[in-house]
């Protein structure tokens, strides 16, 4: 029986005395990690958080955090192997494995170069310009960012188990603020693995970050006005959490990044044949398979011009054709497992309601025929496209199914597919493939507000594009109403995020001799 994954709690590795979850490899079934954290101190991990990591990296200058970043991502990348076989069991491809672990490791890079070009070699961050307040120019006014001394709590989502630890990671230490890693349960040992060695390299001073395995407990009981919730997951988890003493009385920082419904919206002069209409079928196929659908930013809704339906069908039939499903440790396999059965039938069940209003055009929602596993023992499904074609219907923009899993929906006339766009709610991404310059500022102008981020995808980026479903640590993650209200990433206003801006005010030699030696 595997053992209990270890909590890093007060500088020591603490393991819970009960039996805990067991938590099952997604393509064999067979357990790989048992997780609890019963008996777990969360008062010592906050005062820890609080006494020790704190004070210790805000002894450190920006520049100085910028280079333990430098040392951290460097001892990971050379570490990284172990992780990638872990990663196996969570369900993911090697490749998809590399957008977790590699993507991670690589936005600790970005973070720690963008600081040692960007922030100044010193404790505080000045903002905007000096503003003149008195008449006769004695008193004047700029805004400073300096640390909150509270603790960051990350709480993350299961498919991200590496990527989603580190992107929150390096801002919060940059920032010069500990960090309290909570990961899902259920892929809770990859992240747990990364942690070890995080501690390993000494590359952060001790108590800058501390894990929980397990349940979150009192956890928050602790959290109040100096501390930062930043949590990704479920939109029902997030309520939750929002709804908790220590944000709606205490008023923690609260960030969230949960489900939404993506869309992609084709341009009607994209038709078969040109290069926007191949990019377009290539990344739903993309998307859908990537992860097994299982990343929150996945294509969701294909906005498609009516005529161009029955092409766009047929050109993605041809593509999931060549999808290999299947244990991911065989190298024939393309697509692998859901991260759980349970996870999978939570999709096979959102499958099920999305056909209320849907007619499904490729692949079977509880039929499939994984390589080199057991379908019974593993969660697998097969790639599966529908089409709705009631534009009253509001299954398909209310229900994500989180897994391999896409709606096509035609439109009219271009404004019909701005208004589809927002029936969303609120997206992380939504993609515009086209070739129209007109069309495309006319899809920008009304799809922006409901959006963090749109790809205009064309022919001229197409070689050099990270695709629809790929955050970058220079540009915003997060989405507006259902997609959370959020923000990460970002580039260096991430940073921000962990820090209080208060607006200094004095004399203009007084505020240059406070704020005079930093630069950002
Ligand atoms: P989830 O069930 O909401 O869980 C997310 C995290 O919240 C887990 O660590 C979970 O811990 C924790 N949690 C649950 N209840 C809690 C509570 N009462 N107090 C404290 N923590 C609590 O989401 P998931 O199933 O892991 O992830 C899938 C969802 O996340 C999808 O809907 C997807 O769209 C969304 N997602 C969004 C983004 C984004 O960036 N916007 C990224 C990835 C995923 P346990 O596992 O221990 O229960």
């Amino acid at each position: 029986m595997p053992e209990q994954l270890a909590s890093y709690v007060a500088g020591a590795w603490y393991v819970a005395p009960d039996e805990g979850t067991a938590v099952a490899d997604a393509a064999t079934g067979e357990t790989v990690a048992r997780v609890s954290s019963t008996g777990l101190d969360t008062r010592a991990l906050v005062d820890h958080a609080r006494t020790v990591g704190g004070p210790a990296l805000r002894r450190l200058t920006f520049q100085e955090r910028a280079a333990a970043l430098k040392e951290l991502a460097t001892y990971l990348d050379a570490n990284k192997a172990a992780y990638h076989e872990l990663s196996l069991a969570t369900g993911a491809t090697r490749r998809d494995g590399t957008g977790d672990i590699d993507g991670g490791i690589g936005t600790v890079f970005v973070f720690s170069s963008r600081a040692r070009r960007e922030l100044p070699d010193g404790y505080l961050l000045t903002d905007g310009v000096v503003e003149p307040i008195g008449k006769g120019g004695t008193f004047v006014g700029r805004h400073v960012y300096t640390p909150l001394p509270g603790v960051a709590l990350q709480v993350n989502a299961f498919n991200f188990p590496v990527w989603g630890m580190l992107e929150k990671l390096a801002p919060a230490v940059l920032a010069g603020v500990p960090t309290i890693v909570k990961p899902a349960t259920q892929t809770a040992y990859l992240t747990a693995a990364v942690m070890r060695d995080i501690i390993a390299s000494g590359a952060l001073p001790e108590g800058a970050v501390q894990l929980v395995c397990g349940g979150a407990g009192d956890l928050l009981d602790h959290l109040g006005g100096e501390d930062v919730i930043a949590f990704t997951g479920s939109a029902s988890t997030a309520a939750v959490l929002r709804g908790n003493d220590a944000v709606t009385l205490r008023a923690a920082r609260f960030n969230a990044e949960t489900d939404s419904l993506n869309c992609s919206i084709l341009g009607p002069d994209a038709v078969a044949g040109t290069p926007e209409f191949d990019l377009y079928v290539k990344e739903i196929a993309r998307e859908i398979t990537t992860k097994a659908g299982q990343r929150c930013t996945c294509i969701r809704r294909a906005l498609i011009p009516e005529p161009l339906l029955d092409d766009v069908i047929a050109g993605v039939r041809a593509r999931l054709d060549k999808v290999v499903v299947g244990n991911p440790r065989n190298d024939t396999v393309t697509m692998g497992a859901l991260v759980s059965l349970h996870q999978r039938d939570e999709v096979r069940g959102a499958a099920e309601t999305l056909r209320r209003a849907s007619q499904v055009v490729y692949g079977d929602p509880v039929s499939v025929d994984p390589v080199d596993a057991d379908p019974e023992r593993g969660a697998f499904m097969a790639p599966v496209v529908l089409l709705c074609t009631d534009s009253e219907r509001s299954e398909p923009h209310e229900v994500e199914a989180f897994g391999p899993v896409t709606t096509l929906i035609p439109y009219g006339v271009p404004a019909e597919a701005g208004a589809l766009a927002a029936h969303g709610g609120g997206s992380l991404v939504g993609s515009i493939v086209s070739y129209d310059p007109d069309f495309i500022r006319d899809m920008v102008v009304s799809a922006a507000p409901h959006h963090g981020r749109l790809l205009v995808l064309d022919r001229d980026c197409a070689g050099e594009s990270t695709g629809h479903g790929t955050p970058m640590p220079q540009l915003v993650h997060g989405g507006p109403g259902r997609a959370g209200g959020g923000e990460e990433l970002g580039g260096m206003r991430a940073v921000k995020h962990f820090m209080q801006r208060t607006a200094l005010e004095g004399s203009p030699a007084a505020i240059a001799a406070l704020t005079g030696t930093s630069t950002s």
